[in-house]
This record gives structure tokens, C-alpha cells and sequence, in this order.
């Protein structure tokens, strides 16, 4: 469970984040959405543990992440961001183990290369392993990305857009697997992630978090949350939650 108390957070002295309260589930595929500015990114930074708060608290699995160390904060979560900044120049095979840094911190073992492997598998990277990053499309290289964050093997993901230039084959494969990670099956992954694509979200997301301006307008249940009042309301346009054969569908009008 993620318990935020009475959050509020500034950068560069202004006002980001006011006064968030808010639980996230475990074991969920809990998607964090609104327009653009409404401060997704630096709920998800702060949530890791980056952003100090002005107020209030962010307890993960009943722990305070503002009072972890950075090494103790890396084997509770992972945090993909938005944009990834400089290109690392690596193999993916390289950047994929890079995740398991936390654990072994230069000494890898048997484990921390068997985990490696299947994740480069998970993700479909076999085929990519020994390519440079920098040489990768920017969907293959967003996969590697979730790869390595996968590869963490920590209670909690975090990630920031991470659909960001995939296809859509690519983007049924990366959010099957997330969802396959949640719940009670393989591992028992925790995972929040800001989404764009509202009918990805509507399809995937089992708890959906709507934010606007800093503040958190309603979390709960998807279906309570992916609604054509309330997403309207939200974006400032008409939107509508369609199903088509059985799949909720959101549609600008
Ligand atoms: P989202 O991810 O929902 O698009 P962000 O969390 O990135 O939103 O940004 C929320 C607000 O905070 C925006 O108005 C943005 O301009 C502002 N902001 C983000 N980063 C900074 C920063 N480093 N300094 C000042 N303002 C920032
Ligand atoms: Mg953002």
C-alpha cells in the first residue's frame, strides 16, 4: 500500500502539489491520468522518493520514503521517468543488468544474471541484447527501459509514460505484461504508471487516479474513474467511454 498524507510540493519555489491524500493499492496496475501540467510527473517523483515534500508524507509498504537512503528507496522501487536523458551509451544487455545494481552493487551473481535474462526475454529483447542503446528506435529502447526497471525486482513500479513511441503491438505487449506482474499471479508486482492514452488506461488499469491542477479530483476503481462525465470534466472536452465488442473505448467528440 502507498499512503499519501497531506502532501503538498513546490519546485523552484512554486506551488506544485497541494494537499494530496491519497492510498494506492498493491498488487494493482494503478494509472495516474489528466492534462497536461495537472503535476502526474512530480506525484510519481515524489512518490519515489525524489522530491522532498513542503508537507505531509509518502509511506510505501508502511515505510516513510523521504527517511530511506537511496540504496534502501532502490529495493522498494523503480522509476522509470518520462524522458530518459542522455542515452546511455551500453548494450541492452547491459542496461537491462544495470537494474540489478541495488542487489549486488558491482558484483553481480548467478541470480542477478538469471534475472537479467528473463527479463531480456519478458520483454522481447533476445534479439536486441547485444545492440547499443543508442542505436535503437525510440520504442525498442523505451522497452529496454521497462526491461531494466523490471529487472529491479522491487515491490513497487513507477513509471512515467512509458508508452511513449511504441507501436500499438508493442504497447498490447508491454501493458499485458505489466498487468500479468499485478495481482496474485508471477510476483506480485505493485505497479503506478502516468498514462496518456485514456482507452489504454480504460482497458488496463484496474485502479485509475484522475489529477488536475496539483490536486487529486477522484481515485478509485477504473470504472468508477474512466467515465465520459468525469473525463470530461477533467480534460476541459467532450469525451465518451464507448464499448466496442466488450472493450471500453474513449472517444473525443
Ligand atoms: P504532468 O506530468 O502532469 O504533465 P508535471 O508534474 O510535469 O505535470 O508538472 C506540473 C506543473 O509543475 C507544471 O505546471 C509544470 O510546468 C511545473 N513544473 C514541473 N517541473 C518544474 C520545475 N522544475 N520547476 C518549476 N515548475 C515545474
Ligand atoms: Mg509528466
Amino acid at each position: 500500500m502507498i499512503e499519501i498524507n497531506n502532501l503538498s510540493v513546490s519546485r523552484d519555489g512554486a506551488r506544485i502539489l497541494h494537499d494530496v491524500t491519497l492510498n494506492v493499492p498493491p498488487g494493482r496496475l494503478a494509472a495516474i491520468i489528466g492534462p497536461n501540467g495537472a503535476g502526474k510527473s512530480t506525484l510519481l517523483h515524489c512518490m519515489a522518493g525524489l522530491l522532498p515534500p513542503d508537507c505531509g508524507q509518502v509511506l510505501v509498504n508502511s515505510r516513510n520514503i523521504h527517511a530511506l537512503s537511496e540504496a534502501r528507496r532502490a529495493l522498494i522501487l523503480s522509476l522509470l521517468t518520462q524522458a530518459q536523458g542522455t542515452i546511455p551509451r551500453l548494450s541492452v544487455q547491459d542496461l537491462v543488468a544495470f537494474g540489478r545494481w541495488p542487489h549486488h552493487r558491482g558484483r553481480p551473481t548467478a541470480t542477478d544474471r538469471a534475472i537479467t535474462a528473463k527479463a531480456l526475454a519478458r520483454f522481447d529483447l533476445d534479439q536486441l541484447a547485444t545492440r547499443n542503446v543508442e542505436t535503437l528506435s525510440g520504442g525498442q529502447r523505451q522497452r529496454a527501459f521497462v526491461a531494466m526497471a523490471y529487472a529491479q525486482s522491487t515491490p513497487w513500479m513507477f513509471l512515467d509514460e512509458p508508452l511513449a513511441a511504441l507501436d500499438p503491438k508493442y504497447v498490447r505487449d508491454i501493458m499485458d505484461r505489466l498487468r500479468d506482474m499485478t495481482g496474485d499471479k508471477t510476483g506480485q508486482r505493485s505497479i503506478a504508471l502516468v498514462l496518456h492514452d485514456l482507452s489504454v488506461a480504460a482497458r488496463y488499469a484496474d485502479f485509475c487516479i484522475a489529477m488536475k491542477a496539483g490536486r487529486i479530483i477522484a481515485a478509485g476503481p477504473w470504472r468508477d474513474i474512466v467515465t465520459s462525465d468525469l473525463l470530461s470534466d477533467l480534460y476541459d472536452t467532450p469525451l465518451r467511454v464507448a464499448q466496442l465488442d466488450g472493450v471500453p473505448v474513449v472517444m473525443g467528440l
